[in-house]
C-alpha cells in the first residue's frame, strides 16, 4: 500500500537530559508509582519452578501482553531490550502447573466463590471437562466425548443459532483464520473477536474516512515528529514501553499532548525502567493536558476545525494544508459549512474545555509540520465512537498530517491478538483481506472452496443477547463457542449477561484457564476444552502488532499440560465431525500450511509464509498506509466528514461517568491498588469541589447509581474534569447500560451518566428513590 518500508530500530541519544527530569530525588523515593524492581523480583518468584522455560519465552517468544509487539526482548522502533511488568504478570499463565484435581473437580459453589484472579492463580486447565444443569461438579470427559457432544449439537441447530467468540488475549493469526474459516465452514456468520469490546471503531471509521483500517504509521514516527497526541488513551498504563518510545520522541523535541477527562498521572511523568536516567530521575512526558467532558471530543475537535477556519479567512493556507486537502480529500466545504455554524457556547459546554484552550491546540495543530494522533477506548468505547475516530481523522487530513514520516493516525491496541483477529475474518463484518462483502465472499470461497453463509452475522453482544429469544426464533442462540473471553466481566451489565449465558443451550469455553463465566450454567451442558498456548503449539504461531508488523513466536520446547491441544487444532477436529462428507476442505497439515493459505487469501499478509524464527518479522502495507496521501477508497481520496455534537444527556445533579484501569491487564488484576495513584478498585475518583458540594468527604463511603445499577465505594478526590467521575472497570460496569450499541461498529456503551451521593443519605432515603434494582440489592455493605 506503500513503497516506503520501515527503516528499522533507532539507538536512543547516549548522554543524559536534565530538562527533561521530574526531580533530582533519585528512584521517584516518596512518590506513588509502580515498584518496578519489586515486580520483576516477584515475577521470578512466581515462575521458579519454571525459570528456564520462563527465560526461553522471554527471548524467543512474541509477548502475549499488549500489542506494541516485540519478538524475544527486541522491537522494530529502538535498539535495547523491550520488556515491561505486564509482560512479566502474565508470563505465569505460561509456566504454571495445571489445576490439581481435588481443586478442579470440587463443588461448583466453591468455585464460584473464588475471583476470576483466585481462579487463574489455580493454575491449567488440565483435560476436557462437563457440567450439565444440577451437577454440582465438573467431571472429566475424554477429548473424544467432547468432540462428539459438541459437532451432534451443533448438527442438531440451525447455523445462524450457532455463535463463536475469541479472546485476543495470546491467540494467534493462525488460531483466528481457522475460527473465521471453521464458523462458516459450519454456515455461521456469527464470529466475533474481543475488539468488539475496544478498537471495532477504530477500524470502521478509519475506513469510511481513509479507505483503511488499521494505523497508518508506525511508533518510530512518533520519534521526532512535531507533535504527538494521546486522545482518551494512558498509553504509559496499559502499553508501558510505549514510554521509552515517548522519551525518545521527546529527546528529538516533539511535544506530547494529553486529552483525557482525567489527568493520568502516568502520563505525566513516567520512571523508565530500561533508561538509566529515567529510572533514576524520571522522566516529564505530556507537555499539556487538556481536560475534556466525557463524550466532549467531538466539540473540542470541531472547536479546533472552527478555528482553523477562522485563521484561513485571515490568511490563507495559514492552518489548512491546502495542497493535500485538494489533491486527496473530499467533502471541504461540508465539513467547513457544519464547523461554521456551531456556536462556541455549544462546544464549550459539550467539551467542558474553554474557547481559548481550543485555540491554543488548534494553533499548536496549525504550526506545526508533523503530527501523530494515538487514541484508545477514550474515544471508541461510546455510542458515537466511529464518528470520534472520524473526527480524528478530520483533523489529521486537514493538516495533510498523513501518509508520511512523522505523521498517522494511531489506534493503539491493548491485547496482542486483536489486530490480527480482524484481518483474519474472525469477525462478523470481514473475510481474510477484505470486508463481508459479495467481492470478497467471492474470492475467499476461491480461496475455501465452500459457499461462505450470504447473511450478515451478529456481534457478540447480540449474539449472547439472542441466547434469550424465545424458543422457536431462528436466531435463538443456542450454541455458543468462546474461547477464552469472560463476559461476565468484560461487558456491560453483568447480571443481564449472566441470563444470557444461563440461556444458552451448549456453552463451550476453549481457555487455558477457568474464569467466572465458564462457572455459570447452561441450559443443558457447559464443556470446557484445554487449549494450549502460542508458546506450546506446534510449529509456531504469528502475531499482529498495532503498527501492522507480523511476528513469528516459535515454539517453545519444555513445559506442556495435560491433554491441551492447539486451538486451532480443536476447531478443526470439530469441523470434520461436523460435516465429514467435507472434511478434506477445512483439513490443516500444520501451522505453516495455514500460513501458506492465509497469504493466498489476504494479500496484505503475503510474506507470512515465509516466517521461521524468532526474530522474522514484516510490517504488511510499508512503512505509511495512505503514503503521499493516496487512501486506498474508490476515488483514491479521503472522505472528510462533518460530524454532529452527540447529545451528552445529562440532567442537572448528575456526572459523567467512564472506566478506568489499574493495576490490570485488560481484565486480568494484578494488584487491588492502582500503582499510579494509590486509589483502590472501589474508589471513586471525583472532584474535590464537586465533592464538597455534594458535603462528601475524601475516603467516605459513597453510592453511585442510575437506573441500570448500583455501586458501592469511597470517594477519592482526583484531578479530574468537574462534573465526571472515573470507577474502575470491570467493577464500575454495574452502572453500565445492557444493549446499548454504536450504531456502525456496534461497540457497547461504557459511559453514562449517574446520581454520586453519600452512603448514608442514600440509604437514608432509598425506599423513596427511583432506583430499577431489587432493594435488597441496595443493601450490600462496602468492604
Ligand atoms: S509493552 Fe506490551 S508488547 Fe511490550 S513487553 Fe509490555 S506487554 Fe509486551
Amino acid at each position: 500500500m506503500g513503497k516506503s518500508l520501515h527503516e528499522g530500530p533507532m539507538k536512543l541519544p547516549k548522554l543524559p537530559d536534565p530538562r527533561y527530569w521530574v526531580s533530582w530525588v533519585p528512584f521517584g523515593l516518596g512518590k506513588v508509582k509502580p515498584k518496578h524492581v519489586r515486580e520483576t523480583a516477584k515475577a521470578v518468584w512466581d515462575n521458579k519452578d519454571n525459570l528456564s522455560y520462563a527465560g526461553r519465552i522471554l527471548t524467543k517468544g512474541v509477548c502475549d501482553g499488549c500489542a506494541l509487539g516485540v519478538a524475544g526482548l527486541k522491537d522494530q522502533t529502538l535498539t535495547g531490550p523491550h520488556l515491561c511488568t505486564t509482560r512479566l504478570n502474565v508470563l505465569r499463565l505460561n509456566t504454571m502447573p495445571a489445576i490439581k484435581d481435588e481443586v478442579l473437580l470440587r463443588d461448583v459453589k466453591e468455585l464460584r466463590k473464588l475471583s476470576s484472579s483466585e481462579l487463574r492463580e489455580l493454575g491449567r486447565i488440565p483435560y476436557p471437562l462437563s457440567r450439565k444443569p444440577g451437577q454440582s461438579r465438573f467431571e472429566r470427559i475424554s477429548w473424544d466425548d467432547a468432540f462428539g457432544k459438541i459437532a451432534a449439537k451443533i448438527k442438531s441447530v440451525d447455523p445462524k443459532q450457532l455463535a463463536l467468540f475469541l479472546t485476543a488475549r495470546g491467540m494467534t493469526n493462525e488460531s483466528y483464520y481457522v475460527a473465521g474459516k471453521v464458523a462458516r465452514f459450519l454456515g455461521s456468520n456469527n464470529i466475533d473477536n474481543s475488539s468488539r469490546i475496544c478498537h471495532s471503531p477504530s477500524k470502521t471509521a478509519l475506513k469510511r474516512s481513509i479507505g483503511v483500517g488499521a494505523s497508518t504509521c508506525s511508533y518510530r514516527d512518533w520519534i521526532g515528529s512535531d507533535v504527538l497526541l494521546f486522545w482518551g488513551s494512558v498509553a504509559a498504563n496499559n502499553q508501558p514501553v510505549s514510554t521509552k518510545y515517548m522519551y525518545a520522541a521527546k529527546r528529538k523535541g516533539t511535544k506530547i499532548i494529553m486529552i483525557n477527562p482525567h489527568y493520568e498521572p502516568s502520563m505525566e511523568k513516567y520512571w523508565i525502567p530500561s533508561i538509566p536516567e529515567s529510572a533514576l530521575f524520571g522522566t516529564k512526558l505530556a507537555d499539556d493536558v487538556y481536560q475534556v467532558n466525557i463524550g466532549g471530543d467531538i466539540a473540542f475537535m470541531n472547536g479546533i476545525m472552527k478555528h482553523w477556519f477562522v485563521m484561513e479567512e485571515r490568511e490563507r493556507g495559514s492552518a489548512i494544508d491546502h495542497s493535500f486537502v485538494k489533491a486527496h480529500t473530499n467533502g471541504l466545504a461540508q465539513l467547513r459549512k457544519h464547523v461554521e455554524k456551531q456556536s462556541w457556547e455549544a462546544l464549550e459546554r459539550s467539551a467542558g474545555i474553554s474557547k481559548s484552550r481550543m485555540l491554543e491546540l488548534a494553533e499548536l495543530l496549525a504550526n506545526s509540520k508533523s503530527a501523530v494522533f494515538v487514541w484508545s477506548m477514550g474515544l471508541t468505547q461510546h455510542r458515537f465512537g466511529t464518528d470520534n475516530i472520524s473526527q480524528v481523522a478530520n483533523l489529521a487530513m486537514l493538516r495533510g498530517f498523513i501518509g508520511r514520516k512523522n505523521c498517522g493516525l494511531m489506534p493503539i491496541r491493548g491485547h496482542s491478538g486483536v489486530q490480527g483477529a480482524g484481518e483474519m475474518g474472525a469477525d462478523p463484518f470481514v473475510l481474510p483481506g477484505g470486508e463481508f462483502d459479495d467481492i470478497n465472499r467471492k474470492r475467499v470461497e476461491g480461496v475455501w472452496k465452500f459457499e461462505i453463509p450470504r447473511w450478515q452475522g451478529d456481534t457478540v453482544g447480540v449474539s449472547l443477547e439472542n441466547a434469550l429469544l424465545h424458543e422457536g426464533h431462528k436466531q435463538k442462540t443456542k450454541v455458543f463457542y468462546t474461547t477464552g473471553g469472560n463476559f461476565l466481566e468484560t461487558m456491560p451489565n453483568p447480571d443481564y449477561v449472566q441470563k444470557c449465558l444461563e440461556n444458552v443451550e451448549l456453552r463451550i469455553h476453549q481457555d487455558i484457564i477457568l474464569n467466572t463465566s465458564a462457572l455459570v450454567d447452561a441450559k443443558e451442558e457447559v464443556i470446557i476444552l484445554p487449549s494450549m498456548t502460542r508458546f506450546e503449539q506446534p510449529g509456531g504461531g504469528t502475531s499482529t502488532s498495532t503498527e501492522r508488523m507480523v511476528y513469528f513466536s516459535p515454539e517453545i520446547k519444555g513445559h506442556r499440560i495435560g491433554q491441551a491441544r492447539p486451538e486451532w487444532q480443536i476447531y478443526v477436529d470439530i469441523a470434520k465431525l461436523v460435516k465429514p462428507e467435507q472434511a478434506n476442505l477445512i483439513e490443516f497439515t500444520d501451522a505453516q500450511s495455514i500460513r501458506e493459505e492465509i497469504a493466498v487469501a489476504n494479500k496484505n499478509y503475503e510474506g507470512i509464509q515465509n516466517l521461521r524464527d524468532t526474530g522474522d518479522v514484516f510490517q504488511w502495507g510499508g512503512a505509511y498506509l495512505c503514503e503521499d496521501g493516496m487512501c486506498p477508497t474508490e476515488d483514491g481520496r479521503g472522505q472528510l466528514l462533518p460530524i454532529e455534537l452527540p447529545e451528552l444527556r445529562k440532567s442537572e445533579g448528575e456526572f459523567f461517568v467512564t472506566t478506568r484501569r489499574g493495576k490490570q491487564f485488560n481484565s486480568m488484576i494484578y494488584g487491588k491498588d492502582d500503582p499510579f495513584n494509590g486509589a483502590d478498585r472501589y474508589d471513586v475518583l471525583l472532584h474535590k469541589e464537586d465533592a464538597g458540594e455534594l458535603g462528601i468527604r475524601d475516603g467516605e463511603a459513597v453510592v453511585v447509581y442510575n437506573k441500570h445499577g448500583v455501586f458501592h465505594g469511597r470517594a477519592r478526590f482526583d484531578n479530574t474534569r468537574r462534573g465526571n467521575i472515573s470507577l474502575y472497570w470491570p467493577e464500575g460496569n454495574v452502572v453500565i447500560p445492557k444493549g446499548v450499541y454504536e450504531k456502525y461498529a456496534r461497540i457497547p456503551e461504557y459511559n453514562t451518566t449517574v446520581v454520586v451521593e453519600k452512603a448514608d443519605t442514600f440509604h437514608a432515603k432509598k425506599d423513596t428513590k427511583y432506583v430499577e434494582r431489587q432493594m435488597d440489592d441496595l443493601e450490600t455493605e462496602i468492604s
